[in-house]
């Protein structure tokens, strides 16, 4: 064809594209754009956000030569239309025909409910890009398109919290869904943690997790992480919590039992916390339990925006050791699958040890733990969910009960001793 001979389309460059978004049965918005080659996925779906507020978009679709519907979800789909269409136009030009507008056919998800892993992709552009925002053409009602960019605004950016007033220092670390960094927040003088997921979602799914995320400023327990506010900018969502400066606990190694004790206190009280404001955690496990050199313990990484959880379930599938059996076999969770994750967290240090004592026999180190935390984990731990321990009852338990003494200094020494041990084995900086 022509215009594979003429390579990338130097006169398209500086061409205006003008994208008609077809509406299912009532016509067609055309959309003008000046930067059309560095046009991005993200871009389009959030006009068509503006254009179908109801729906929630997750794609659109092309036609080709023949009249074949093309699905596009990406950037790379994205410049494969592009190239298409600018190559129709080539055609078109040296024909002295009419130059066509691209259509496309916005494409809705699938309802709630139907899980569609496929329809979710992550998209590891990094960094924001380096076009202007599109502009739209008089072709669509600027009043409503006004209002609703000034709203998005506002939910989106939350008021608190914004990438400008943000500088990002050192990883903290990379989880399944993203990746923390120690950051600090210019206004505030304060050092936060940084969470940046990558999230190819609809706007309105973005303000959905917005508004979900925000009975994380209702949460108010020394147990829990403090929330100071999340936005998104443009595929990433960035959630801005405390600081923990102990970090997890899954980066030490031989916790002792008083030490352990206070911490499973700690957490068990975080999680009655969250339980009674019908949060569910969904992911309790050493990496989402933080400490400080003042001795507290938080739980982290709750799941308190279903769709944040189902966003990210749908981008990253996969189960993890601290899952209880109901939920690996995908029967209901609730909260006795929480309290199986909290007994395998802390069951952890028993095995290390139990390994290191004897490789061979499986069973429990007699006389290294006290018989109520063994007690404590296998009840957690019961195969059959009503059997676990109820909220209550985890309260009421006497390993929970003996280190119940608010004894914040156990910790902290313990934390800042292992803070000093990693220091002097890295040696100096
Ligand atoms: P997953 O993604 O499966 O939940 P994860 O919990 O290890 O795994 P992230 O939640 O991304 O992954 O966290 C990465 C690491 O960042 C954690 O292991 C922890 O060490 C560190 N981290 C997270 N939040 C904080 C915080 N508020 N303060 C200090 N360190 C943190
Ligand atoms: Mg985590």
């Amino acid at each position: 064809m022509l215009w594979l001979a003429l390579g990338p389309f130097p006169a398209m460059e500086n061409q205006v594209l003008v994208i008609r978004i077809k509406i299912p049965n009532s016509g067609a918005v055309d959309w003008t754009v000046h930067s059309g080659p560095q046009l991005l996925f993200r871009d389009v779906l959030d006009v068509i956000g503006q254009v179908l507020p109801e729906a929630t978009t997750t794609a659109f679709e092309y036609e080709d030569e023949d009249g074949d519907r093309i699905t596009v979800r990406s950037d790379e789909e994205m410049k494969a239309m592009l190239s298409y269409y600018y190559s129709t136009v080539m055609e078109q030009q040296v024909n002295g025909q009419l130059i066509e507008p691209l259509q496309i056919f916005p494409r809705a998800c699938k309802p709630p409910g139907e899980r569609n892993i496929h329809g979710l992709k992550v998209n590891t552009r990094a960094g924001p890009s380096q076009h202007s925002s599109p502009a739209v053409s008089d072709a669509l009602p600027s009043n409503s398109l006004k209002k609703s960019s000034a709203e998005l605004k506002k939910i989106l950016a939350n008021g608190q919290m914004n990438e400008q007033d943000i500088r990002y220092r050192d990883t903290l670390g990379h989880g399944n869904g993203g990746t923390v960094y120690k950051a600090y927040h210019v206004p505030s003088g304060k050092i936060l943690a940084v969470k940046v997921i990558l999230l190819d979602i609809t706007l309105e799914l973005q303000k959905q997790i917005m508004s979900e995320l925000e009975i994380l400023y209702k949460c108010d327990s020394s147990y829990i992480i403090g929330f100071y506010g999340a936005f998104f900018v443009e595929n990433r969502i960035s959630i801005c919590t405390e600081f923990m400066d102990g970090g997890s606990l899954d980066v030490y190694r031989k916790i002792p039992e008083h030490v352990l004790g206070r911490i499973a206190v700690a957490v068990v009280k975080g999680l009655t916390y969250l339980w009674s404001l019908k949060i569910l955690h969904r992911d309790v496990k050493p990496s989402n339990m933080l400490v400080n050199t003042t001795g507290q313990v938080k739980l982290c990484d709750f799941g308190v925006s279903t769709q944040l959880v189902n966003s990210i379930a749908k981008t990253y599938v996969g189960t993890n050791a601290y899952m209880a059996p109901e939920r690996i076999s995908g029967e209901q969770y609730g909260i006795h699958s929480d309290v199986w994750s909290l007994g395998i967290s802390f069951m952890e240090p028993l095995q290390l040890l139990q390994c290191i004592v004897d490789e061979d026999s499986p069973v429990l180190p007699v006389g290294e733990f006290s018989e109520p935390f063994v007690h404590f984990i296998t009840q957690c731990m019961r195969k059959q969910p009503k059997e676990r321990p109820a909220p209550e009852e985890l309260m009421g338990h006497p390993f929970i009960v003996q280190f119940n003494d608010g004894n914040a200094a156990v910790v902290s020494m313990w934390v800042c001793r292992a803070l000093e041990e990693r220091r002097s084995q890295q040696g100096p900086p």
